[in-house]
């Protein structure tokens, strides 16, 4: 953590001051004066890229700043001074950063050099043209009502609490009590829950009607025909479109729910019941105990380093930068956030990994991703650009799922030999698990914006349908009511619209890894890291293709993978 917050530049600057506090505006100000100014000077294509080098380096130098600031608050909640120092990023600096940046932006978008950069600028040249098109000023105000909104969301949903065993308890924490092999705590717990947030369903459903007012406004004004056609181009989903997502919904509804539907037929077998319900769907069907793989820390880093060093000598060592330089927080203890994260300090160039390690399986899995997530932040680092040091989201998570796949066969150096096949299994079951949740979450969002006149009524009917086509076969009889309401906990949906099927294109791209991994694993490394070493800077169709994947989510590709999948199931079978 020390050594983190020391670590060098990885380039010298040439622009910036060494001496300059990136949180005093004042300090700033001359700074983007001088951005300003130097781009209306440029005569050339050669003075934008000059341009763009200075301006990389003062984007890199502020998230580094506002990263530093978020990991210290993170790893020490109950250190005032670290949250104020944070605070101050997000409510002072921050806001008066963006719109100085997005006039830079405009300044660059209608500069006729811009036009004649060299083709390694086309994605980043897209990416502004695209952010400039979309700004209107009368939009600002309504993003704030939505963010305003969105924080309700949050208060409504972490305010619900139930009390079981004697105690209250938040619906995260109540929710493990589905992993126990007792039923009859099962149920009630369950039910607890179900009743808890059906006393809050019409205040949900109120703000979601909120929230599509205000979004379809949003899409209008910037001269959009529906909130989904702006969403695509505003998270610049270039590569690929709406009718794209419907198919792979298609996809999954014919290749993916059957195995779902067939694990589920299994569980219940192995239950020994005549019907699943719903409180039957998270518990091990085995009744197994839960995983320990390890004690400390010191020993998830050490085994989890053994297994990236056999799988490939250049991923050991860059285990071994985030190990020697202390990129890492792993402790569960007082005072720290929740949760687990990756972060780049884009300055530095490196990455740092933030965990609550307690030495429970889903330890490992956190680890396995999120250095999945680090060693794309290592292999990019020489892109020139900052903003071509990060990749979309759809290929980002195909570095880190892809790795857990990637390294699933190793997890003997924490398990024995009937332990790993069922981490294994487990694992994979998860990701057919996932694919239907997933199209129900996105198909639901393309018929809402593309019917913004519906009523209460249709929307729930709409849902219900979309339970028919990807659900599970457990009964909710006596259960209507929540049944019709389950998106309600799923926060994409009011947060973060149309942002769930990243990861479902992800998922393809890294079992995609994993069945090429399969027949020839030394290859197979050779293009993850030829593809994570590109970052951000060619579209995604690239980027996939660089790691000898294809950037598809037609039957073509899902139909051979799901019988992988199967047949993998099999073997790991026990
Ligand atoms: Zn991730």
């Amino acid at each position: 953590m020390l050594k983190a917050m020391q670590t060098s530049h990885f380039a010298p600057r040439h622009f910036l001051p060494e001496t300059i506090d990136l949180t005093d505006t004042a300090q700033l100000a001359p700074v983007f004066d001088q951005l300003s100014a130097k781009l209306d000077a440029v005569q050339s294509s050669a003075d934008v890229e000059a341009w763009l080098r200075d301006h990389s380096e003062v984007s890199a130098a502020l998230g580094e700043s506002s990263s530093v600031a978020y990991i210290a608050m993170t790893c020490q909640t109950d250190d005032e001074a670290k949250e104020k120092a944070y605070m101050h990023i997000v409510e002072v600096v921050d806001p008066w950063l963006k719109p100085r940046q997005f006039a830079l932006m405009q300044k660059l978008a209608s500069s006729p050099f811009f036009a004649q950069l060299p083709p390694l600028y086309d994605v980043f040249r897209r990416s502004v043209e695209t952010q400039v098109k979309l700004y209107r000023e009368e939009n600002v105000a309504r993003e704030t009502a939505v963010a305003k909104l969105t924080q309700q969301y949050q208060k409504i949903s972490g305010a619900m609490t139930v009390q079981f065993d004697g105690q209250e308890q938040t619906l995260p924490r109540i929710s493990r009590v589905q992993e126990e092999p007792d039923r009859a705590r099962r149920e009630a717990a369950w039910k607890l829950v179900a009743e808890r947030r059906r006393q809050d369903a019409d205040k949900l459903e109120e703000l979601y009607g909120q929230l599509l007012v205000l979004r379809n406004e949003i899409a209008h004004a910037a001269g959009f025909a529906d909130f989904r056609a702006y969403t695509f181009a505003s998270y610049e989903r270039f590569d690929y479109t709406p009718e794209d997502c419907l198919r792979f919904h298609d996809a999954v509804e014919h290749h993916i729910v059957p195995l779902a539907r067939e694990l589920q037929e299994e569980r219940r077998k192995k239950l020994g019941l005549d019907r699943l319900r719903p409180w039957d769907l998270a518990v091990d069907p085995d009744q197994n105990p839960p995983l320990h793989p390890f004690k400390e820390s010191p020993e998830l880093l050490a085994k989890c380093h053994e297994i990236f060093a056999t799988l490939d000598p250049r991923l050991g060592e860059y285990y071994h930068v985030l190990r020697s330089q202390e990129l890492v927080d792993l402790d569960n203890r007082k005072g720290k956030a929740p949760g687990g994260y990756q972060s780049t300090l884009p300055e530095s160039r490196v990455p740092f990994i933030f965990m609550n390690a307690v030495g429970a399986h889903r330890d490992v899995e956190v680890m396995l991703h999120e250095a999945g997530h680090a060693f794309h932040a290592l292999a990019s680092r020489e892109q020139p650009l900052h903003a071509y040091r990060s990749a979309p989201i759809e290929f980002c998570e195909v570095a880190s799922m892809g790795m857990e796949l990637l390294a699933a066969p190793h997890l003997g150096a924490f398990y024995d030999e009937n332990e790993a096949k069922r981490a294994q299994r487990d694992h994979l079951e998860g990701i057919i698990k996932f694919f239907p949740w997933m199209a129900t979450v996105d198909a639901f969002q393309h018929w809402i914006y593309t019917h913004p006149t519906h009523t209460r009524e249709e929307r729930t009917a709409f849902w219900l349908s979309l339970m028919d086509r990807f659900g599970g076969t457990e009964d909710w009889s006596g259960f209507a009511s929540a049944r019709a309401n389950l998106w309600h906990r799923q926060l994409h949906i009011f947060e973060i619209p149309f942002y769930y099927v990243e990861y479902g294109i992800a998922q393809l791209g890294a079992l995609q890894l994993w069945q090429a991994s399969r027949r020839d694993l030394p290859a197979t490394l050779d293009h993850y890291l030829k593809g994570l070493s590109l970052g951000g800077s060619r579209p995604l169709p690239e980027l996939f293709e660089a790691s000898g994947l294809k950037f598809d989510f037609t039957d073509k590709t899902i139909a051979p993978l799901m019988r992988n999948v199967k047949d993998a199931l099999l073997e790991l079978a026990c």
